[in-house]
C-alpha cells in the first residue's frame, strides 16, 4: 500500500551492520529505511525536534491506536500524545514494537563476557552527540524485527520477514531527530544470526516543474 507522492532524496546515509545513525526529519518531509540484505532489524527512536523530552512512545502509540503496531496510515505519537511519524507505505508487514533494544546485559545472558556491540550503547551514543541527558533510551520501534505473539501471551523471537531492498517510509508529522541502529544481535534469529547493513533515506516533496514560456 502506497500513500505518498513522487518525492526527491534530500539525504541518504547507509547504517554499517552493528551501528546507528541519527538525522534531522522536517514536518512534512518523508523518511525510508530500507533493509539492504533482508532480515536486518532497525532499533529506531525519534524525538521532537524542539524538545528532546518529547519522544516516540511505544506504549502511548499503542493506546493511540488501539493496536500493538500502527497499520499504513496510521501514526506513532509521542509521550505528550502527539503524533510525530506517519507510516505510510511498507513492503513487510512484520516489525515489532514491544521488545526493548539489546544491550550488554543481554549479551552477558547469553554468555558473552567480552564487549559486544548492542542498540542500547548504539542510540545512546547518538543521542548524546546531540547533547541530550538522557541516560535511558525509550523502547524503540524495531523495524523488520519478527516477534511472534501467540494467543496464550507467549513471545518467540524468529527470523525477519523482510527480504532484501524491503523498506518502510514514515511521514514526519513535526521537526524531529530520528535515530536508527543496526542490531547486532548474532545469538538469536532476529538478524537471522548475520547482522547487516541499512540504508535510512529523507525524502522531500518533488519540487514543481516550471515552464517557461517565450523565448
Ligand atoms: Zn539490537
Amino acid at each position: 500500500m502506497k500513500l505518498r507522492p513522487n518525492l526527491n532524496v534530500k539525504h541518504e546515509v547507509r547504517i554499517p551492520a552493528r551501528t546507528a545513525v541519527d538525522f534531522e526529519v522536517r514536518a512534512g518531509e518523508y523518511v525510508r529505511m530500507t533493509d539492504v540484505c533482508g532480515q536486518q532489524a532497525a532499533d529506531c527512536g525519534a524525538c521532537s525536534g524542539a524538545n528532546p523530552n518529547e519522544w516516540l512512545s511505544a506504549e502511548h502509540t499503542r493506546a493511540y491506536n488501539w493496536r500493538l503496531f500502527p497499520r499504513v496510515g496510521e501514526s506513532f505519537c509521542t509521550n505528550h500524545r502527539r503524533p510525530i511519524l506517519q507510516l505510510v507505505e511498507d513492503t513487510v508487514g512484520v516489525h515489532d514494537m514491544l521488545i526493548c533494544a539489546c544491550d550488554a546485559y543481554r549479551y552477558r545472558m547469553y554468555g558473552v563476557e567480552e564487549p559486544h556491540p548492542n542498540c542500547r550503547d548504539n542510540l545512546l551514543g547518538v543521542i548524546k552527540r546531540w547533547g541530550f541527558a538522557h541516560t535511558a533510551i525509550p523502547s524503540p520501534v524495531n523495524w523488520f524485527s519478527n516477534f511472534a505473539l501467540a494467543s496464550d501471551g507467549t513471545i518467540e523471537p524468529r527470523e525477519g520477514a523482510s527480504k532484501a531492498g524491503d523498506y518502510v517510509v514514515l511521514k514526519a508529522w513535526i521537526d524531529c531527530v530520528v535515530v536508527v541502529s543496526a542490531c547486532p544481535m548474532d545469538l538469536n534469529p532476529v538478524n537471522g544470526y548475520c547482522p547487516t547493513d541499512l540504508v535510512a533515506t529523507v525524502l522531500t516533496l518533488e519540487e514543481p516543474r516550471i515552464e517557461v514560456a517565450g523565448g
